[in-house]
């Protein structure tokens, strides 16, 4: 299963991709996430990027691409993979197409998470992550066992940088502008799966699985 989760910061794709991918036993993989690690590290992709995360603003396509170029073409990837906040412009998306057709695999599905604008707004605030494994919560509406802290590691959760409302606010705008365009692109392949993302976690995840059932 080779499958692209797209959807506005805070559509609950990282939630769902664990799930994803732990049913189908596939990798997950977030380019935020890839991102996040190499700002920790201090790697040069990671100290071109961070000005970029932290204003709310996309990391330039290529920078995203190469990173991409190099995973796809792990071992584990042989199998599938659940692509989790790439690609999020039509040069990317572009790009991902070339780079599929080089390495001969074909995407079967684009799960598409539909939430509103102001439930998202609501949501960062609550979202609290472990950076290491990506795993994220809500304190309302997904909380770990213990408060601020994760329930596999036992250790600290965060508040990321790029939460703050105005931020948020920001990417939103960004999604509108770079990211929405996507759902077109998918549709004229006949891609898209259309979901309702502003539903109970549980909810949202039948949905998925039965939409994927189809596939
Ligand atoms: P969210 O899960 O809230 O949508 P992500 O963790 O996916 O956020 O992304 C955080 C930030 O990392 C983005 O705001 C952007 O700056 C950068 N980023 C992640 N994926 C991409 C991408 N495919 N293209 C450009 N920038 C990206
Ligand atoms: P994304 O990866 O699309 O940015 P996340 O999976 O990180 O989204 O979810 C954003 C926040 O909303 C997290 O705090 C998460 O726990 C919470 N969340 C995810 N799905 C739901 C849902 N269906 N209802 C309420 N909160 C949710």
């Amino acid at each position: 299963m080779k499958i692209i989760l797209l959807g506005p910061p805070g559509a609950g794709k990282g939630t769902q991709a664990t799930f994803i991918a732990n049913s189908y036993g596939i990798p997950q993989i977030s380019t935020g996430d890839m991102l996040r690690e190499n700002v920790k590290n201090k790697s040069s992709l990671g100290i071109e990027a961070q000005g970029y995360m932290n204003k709310g603003n996309l990391v330039p396509d290529q920078l995203i691409l190469d990173m991409m170029k190099n995973r796809l073409q792990e071992d584990d990837c042989a199998s599938g993979y659940i692509l989790d906040g790439f690609p999020r412009t039509i040069p990317q998306a572009k790009g991902l197409d070339v780079l599929l057709a080089s390495i001969d695999h074909s995407l079967n599905a684009v799960v598409v998470i539909q939430v509103p604008d102001d439930v998202i707004v609501n949501r960062m605030g609550g979202r609290r992550v472990h950076l290491d494994s990506g795993r994220v919560y809500n304190v309302e509406y997904n909380p770990p066992k213990k408060e601020g802290i994760d329930d596999v590691s036992g250790e600290s959760l965060i508040v990321r940088e790029d939460d703050k409302e105005a931020t948020v606010r920001k990417r939103l705008s960004v999604y509108h502008e770079m990211t929405k365009p996507l759902i077109e692109f998918y549709a004229s392949k006949n891609l898209n799966a259309k979901i309702n993302g502003n539903q109970l976690i549980n909810s949202v995840q039948k949905e998925i699985k039965s939409a994927l059932d189809k596939v």
